[in-house]
């Protein structure tokens, strides 16, 4: 944290609280003593979602919420399933640290959730996202499914 008196960077933190603002520092420089205030606030990084057509877009929970209830339109699903899968998939989008994620990749992560909740929704959900070929290999993801 540079000192807004001597810019010079090394200081103590004397005090910090909690505040509507953020985390307000009460800090003394190293070099000059002199008292200076800080704000600190949480930020999240905003991630990348790399889309098929190479485009790029602000990584969004609403947008991904969206695309699983369509996927679990009048099926025996509840809202709160559907933001626990959201709310799962955003936690391992932010722990891994990455600024850029394969659209491909959370689709493959809602896929899996989607698997364990509802095969209807699942297949509906794949077919979008995972570009089955022909009919064949559709009927085939379906055929696994029943056993
Ligand atoms: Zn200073």
């Amino acid at each position: 944290m540079e000192c807004p008196y001597c810019h010079t960077v090394g200081s103590r933190v004397l005090d910090s609280r909690e505040s509507s603002a953020g985390v307000r520092r009460r800090r003394i420089c190293d070099n000059c003593q002199k008292r200076f205030t800080t704000y600190e606030k949480v930020s999240f990084v905003p991630v990348m979602v790399l889309k098929r057509n190479g485009k790029k877009e602000i990584f969004s929970t609403e947008k991904l919420e969206n695309s699983l209830r369509m996927a679990c339109v009048k099926r025996p699903i509840k809202d709160m399933e559907i933001s626990n899968i959201v709310e799962k998939i955003e936690i391992l989008i932010n722990k891994n640290h990455q600024n850029e994620i394969r659209a491909g990749k959370i689709g493959q992560m809602c896929i899996k959730h989607l698997k364990k909740l509802d095969h209807v929704a699942y297949i509906r959900f794949a077919s979008v996202y995972r570009d089955f070929k022909n009919i064949d290999s559709f009927a085939k993801e379906v055929e696994l499914l029943k056993r």
